[in-house]
């Protein structure tokens, strides 16, 4: 496997073969008599089975060892797969599923992936930490036990990269950082608004790309996931994210979950580098972003030149709001 830039879009593209990871022989990898080679492991104070376990991915994407040897192909460029792609486990119960775990649990899960994304950002040659989990077979979903997964990365994944120039652009014109205030006027409009939970807040997007998007923001500005401000209360956080699972869970069998959070900021050249971040503590606000995957609506996901969302995020979050969040 190799990592190719389009030089037209300045995206990376992952090209080449990757073995699917296979249930078949030896039964489920994630189960907690599988798990060897553990990267991290977190317990609950009560102890007992309720544990979070971190893994390297049995058959990752991207290899730690190694340096990107960045080259020239002709006019192309070209790099190896370097960074690091982990699984977390997120209960050790095989049938459980995310937004059936405890709130304590939920805290255990983002716990793991804060530390992770701290620990990851200490190698330098990683500028990008992606948090993120697929549910379903729909969304690609790997193995049936609930999981999440982390990866780093040499390179910004490309949805970031926009938000991150339209950020700064924002903050340079008008001195706010844009989710701040996409908070406040949907909060000041409500009709977006799915539900909220101490500082969190559930909104359907103005221009949502799917059926049913939802994105989690803090009305505290904070531009990293890992470093919560004092006083955070990830409890409510988690209550907010199992409610609005259960909501979905009953109109989509499928999602994808997504953390959008600061670069590498430590990292010394290219874009990522503290000159051309300078502004990002004030213009960048981390937030979740889920894509439900509405099976007879799948369409908005073949046509990816240019979303067609059939339903209006208005109709969207009322309809998300009149949902039994505990069903
Ligand atoms: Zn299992
Ligand atoms: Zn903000
Ligand atoms: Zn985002």
């Amino acid at each position: 496997m190799e990592l190719r830039k389009d030089p037209i879009t300045r995206s990376w593209v992952i090209a080449g073969h990757r073995q699917e990871a296979c249930e078949t022989t030896g039964g489920c990898p994630f189960c907690p008599d599988k798990t060897n080679s553990k990267i991290a492991l977190l317990r609950l104070p009560s102890e007992g089975p309720s544990q979070v376990v971190v893994l390297p991915h049995p058959d990752p994407l991207y290899r730690i060892e190694g340096d990107p040897d960045r080259r020239a192909d002709g006019i192309y460029d070209q790099m190896q797969p370097v960074g690091a792609d982990e699984i977390v486990i997120e209960t050790p119960e095989h049938n459980c599923k995310f937004e059936d775990l405890t709130e304590d649990q939920i805290v255990l899960v983002m716990e793991a992936w804060r530390r992770r994304v701290e620990d990851l950002k200490r190698d330098l040659r990683f500028k990008y930490v992606s948090i993120y989990k697929n549910y379903g077979p729909l969304a690609g979903q790997e193995g049936s036990h609930s999981n999440s997964q982390i990866t780093a990365t040499t390179f910004m994944p490309r949805r970031v990269l926009y938000e991150l120039r339209a950020a700064r652009e924002w903050f340079k014109e008008k001195e706010r950082c844009v989710f701040c205030d996409i908070v406040k006027q949907e909060e000041r409009r409500g009709n977006r608004i799915v539900d909220t939970q101490g500082e969190y807040v559930a909104l359907c997007p103005y221009a949502s790309r799917v059926p049913y998007e939802v994105w989690v923001l803090s009305r505290r500005h904070n531009h990293m996931f890992e470093q919560p401000r004092p006083g955070t209360n990830r409890k409510h956080l988690a209550a907010l994210l199992r409610r609005i699972l259960r909501r979905i869970r009953q109109i989509a069998p499928a999602y994808h979950l997504v953390v959008h959070s600061s670069p590498n900021t430590a990292h010394s050249k290219g874009e990522n580098s503290l000159q051309y971040w300078k502004t990002i503590a004030d213009d960048y606000h981390w937030h979740i972003e889920i894509l439900p995957i509405v099976e007879t609506r799948s369409k908005s996901y073949n046509i990816k030149e240019v979303y067609y969302n059939a339903i209006l995020p208005e109709e969207a979050a009322e309809r998300l709001r009149n949902l039994d969040p505990i069903a």
